[in-house]
């Protein structure tokens, strides 16, 4: 019997206001892909236009503390303020379908995922400089400047980080970001160790 490929854990992360949530829905408009986006869990309230259940599981810090002392979610981190998380059953599910699935998650949660999920492949979405990322930021008209400040502070921080990354994708159209980030998950399916587990399992039947 020949068995099911498991799907490649792609981890994205990169600054708040990059783009990464418009590159993300760029690459899920296209047709033909084999990926499944993971929705997070968080304790933030929704922005205007986000949809429970399509943006995020929106709940309360009750319930997200619950979750994190019953196991319930793969990675957490507190971000300004609020707990994101990501629910652990969804993901496992989906990679032992063969799906290959997608977090968008910051800095520390992609390190949580690092040491548990070595083997996942951890993308780093950069702006093409600094004042171009306040101006993204400004520009969402969303945030109080405190918060933009904040936002902008954290996002100096986590580009220290990007070296953790084995992949960095600088978002400067988002038709650019798409297709370095397809080319790169289509090469991660080609990564000798991925390729050899389930070769060497189909080797007698090949
Ligand atoms: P926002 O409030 O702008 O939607 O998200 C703030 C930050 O939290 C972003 O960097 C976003 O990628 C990150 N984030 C969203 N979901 C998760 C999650 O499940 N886990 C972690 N660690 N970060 C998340």
């Amino acid at each position: 019997m020949r068995l099911i490929e498991k799907g490649v854990l792609i981890v994205i992360s990169g600054p708040s206001g990059v783009g990464k949530g418009t590159v993300r829905a760029a690459i899920f408009e296209q047709e033909n892909h084999n990926l499944e986006y993971s929705i997070s869990m968080t304790t933030r309230n929704p922005r205007q236009g986000e949809v429970d259940g399509e943006d995020y599981f929106f709940t309360s810090k009750e319930d997200f503390l619950e979750r994190i002392d019953q196991g319930q979610l793969l990675e957490w981190a507190e971000f300004v303020g609020n707990y994101y998380g990501t629910p652990l059953d969804y993901v496992q599910k989906k990679l032992d379908e063969g799906k290959d699935v997608v977090l968008e998650i910051e800095v520390q949660g992609a390190l949580q995922v690092k040491n548990v999920m070595p083997d996942a492949c951890f993308i780093f979405i950069a702006p093409p400089s600094m004042p171009e990322l306040r101006k993204r930021i400004l520009g969402r008209g969303t945030e109080e400047i405190e918060v933009v400040n904040k936002r902008m502070a954290k996002a100096e921080a986590e580009i220290g980080l990007a070296h953790e990354y084995n992949y960095i994708v600088i978002n400067d159209t988002v038709d650019n970001a798409k297709e370095r980030i397809m080319h790169i998950i289509e090469a991660e399916h080609s990564r000798s160790a991925r390729v050899l587990e389930n070769y060497n399992k189909n080797i007698a039947e090949l």
